[in-house]
């Protein structure tokens, strides 16, 4: 006998916001013949954010990084079809009929999205803290059209710096060109260092042999970092080891330094003062401020809420407008039906794809299995890649490896972790990185077509096309 096939309107209706880490692992879980998912993203494509970074000096393409996602929808769906993709921007969630409202274009053409269980997985944003100009003037490092921008900018600037030293006589220009070829990366948190050693590199390499070192010397690039040390989330020493290695590469690293307002070709700087000084001590440090001109500027400073969320937020009563606060079993604390993951709700753990892709396994097979269970995060470790050769890796030793020895060949014990921790650092810690990455891609595709970037960097250099 074939198995009865449930009517549509029999099915429990799940909608998922988003198309990033934390909503496909929602949808790889949850999808099932007795389910109807809509998955709504303005992004028809999922972003591999780890690659972003190298795709904006050209040492891979986007195609690597960007997997289209209605083929993985499909795939999720397998043959029950019981998963659609629809490319709207969600604008507004009415809790109390259990209704999205979505917007397919700028023009706003509504669809009315009635669910029965909703995630909300749509991420976070850049967070400009309000700094003037940042949103008028900075590049950013958060979507794929940021790094197409970042990578035109750079070659653009690089093609008229070239003609103004190459077909111009005396120092007429010398200011000009010297803006032009410095590049300012805003924050020192994993997205700044990472960015901060690709365009060292994408100089020292790519530069140098497509343009002659007398052009790749004149390239000044400046990492800029509030607090007094560069990639907070790493234990110190691994910290500094990365630091230092930046400082080898010819980047300028100053830390305990903050950007206080963005022109269009130059950045106001100041020492930066602790969240408690008092207001003698903050007008001190403005009054040390100083104007820098700039060629690019990337604002790597950190994210907040995106509008639909703080929106949400703000109609639920919940106080804390930097994400949704859930509950242990990432339910949204005064809504029915709803669960946050990932960058978008508040949850007690940092905001990395490691974090969205487990917590959408989670509430991916609590869908499926109508039961809900606290969440329980599994650390694996974090990783820092510093261009070509090197990265720092900071590994948890698992818990079941006490009496297995190949983690005392692994690396060192990290400064203060009590044996539960291994630093690793240089090309092993690349090659890791590298690995590690790899394997994580979603399709066969986008293996090939890393390998393929991969080779051809090493062989020809890095792609130095203009994005159009
Ligand atoms: P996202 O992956 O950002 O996905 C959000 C989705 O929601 C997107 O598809 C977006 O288009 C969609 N969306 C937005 N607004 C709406 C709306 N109104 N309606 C519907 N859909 C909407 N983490 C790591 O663990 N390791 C790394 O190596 C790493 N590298 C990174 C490198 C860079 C350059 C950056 C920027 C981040 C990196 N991260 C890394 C962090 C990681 O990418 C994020 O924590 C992760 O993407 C969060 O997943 P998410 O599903 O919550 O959100
Ligand atoms: P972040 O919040 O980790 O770092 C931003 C940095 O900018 C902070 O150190 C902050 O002190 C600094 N900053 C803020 N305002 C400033 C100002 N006005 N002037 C100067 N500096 C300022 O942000 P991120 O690096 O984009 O990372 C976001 C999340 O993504 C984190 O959870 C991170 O772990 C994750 N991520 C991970 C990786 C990786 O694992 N390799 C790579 C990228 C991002």
């Amino acid at each position: 006998m074939l198995p009865a096939v449930e009517k549509e309107e029999e099915k429990e209706r799940i909608v998922i916001l988003g198309s990033g880490w934390g909503a496909l692992s929602a949808l790889r879980k949850c999808a099932s013949p007795n389910k109807s998912i809509v998955v709504v993203s303005p992004r028809p494509h999922f972003l591999y954010t780890p690659l972003l970074a190298s795709s904006s000096v050209g040492t891979i393409t986007l195609r690597s990084a960007c997997e289209p996602l209605r083929a993985l929808v499909e795939s999720a769906a397998g043959s029950s079809h019981s998963a659609t993709f629809v490319r709207a921007d969600a604008r507004f969630i009415d809790t109390k009929n259990q209704t999205v409202i979505a917007t397919t274009d700028s023009e706003g053409t509504e669809l009315h999205l009635s669910y029965d269980k909703l995630v909300v997985a749509v991420g976070a944003m850049p967070n400009t803290f309000g700094i003037p100009g940042v949103q008028e003037h900075a590049l950013f490092l958060k979507e794929a059209e940021d790094s197409v921008k970042l990578h035109a900018k750079l070659l653009n600037n690089l093609e008229k710096a070239v003609a103004l030293i190459r077909h111009t006589k005396g120092d007429t220009y010398k200011k000009e060109i010297e803006r032009l070829l410095k590049v300012f990366v805003i924050g020192g948190g994993p997205t700044g260092v990472e960015l901060a050693a690709e365009i060292a590199d994408f100089a020292r390499n790519d530069v140098a042999r497509r343009y002659g070192d007398d052009i790749a010397d004149k390239i000044q690039i400046v990492l800029v970092e509030a607090m007094p040390r560069v990639l907070g989330p790493f234990e110190e020493s691994l910290a500094n080891i990365a630091r230092d290695h930046l400082i080898e590469k010819g980047v300028d690293v100053r830390t305990a330094t903050a950007v206080t307002k963005v022109d269009e070709q130059s950045v106001t700087l100041a020492p930066s003062t602790p969240r408690n000084a008092t207001a003698e001590e903050k007008a001190r440090a403005l009054s040390q401020a100083s104007v820098e001109e700039t060629g690019a500027l990337v604002w790597a400073a950190g994210i907040g809420a995106r509008p639909l969320v703080k929106k949400l937020a703000k109609s639920l009563g919940q106080k804390d407008m930097r994400g949704l606060i859930v509950d242990e079993n990432l339910k949204v604390k005064g809504a029915e039906n709803v669960y946050a993951i990932g960058d978008a709700a508040l949850s007690g753990y940092a905001p990395t794809a490691q974090v969205a892709a487990q917590q959408g396994k989670h509430i991916g097979r609590a869908i499926r299995d109508g039961k809900n269970s606290p969440f329980v995060y599994n650390h694996a470790g974090s990783l820092c890649c510093l261009g070509s050769d090197n990265a720092i890796a900071q590994l948890l030793v698992p818990s079941s490896s006490s009496s297995f020895p190949v983690w005392e060949m692994i690396g060192k014990p990290v400064n203060g972790s009590n044996g539960d921790e291994r630093a690793l650092t240089g090309k092993p810690a690349f090659v890791l990185w590298r690995s590690l990455y790899f394997t994580k891609l979603l399709s066969t595709g986008s293996r090939f077509s890393l390998c393929a970037d991969w080779l051809k960097a090493q062989i020809n250099g890095r792609n130095v096309v203009e994005p159009v």
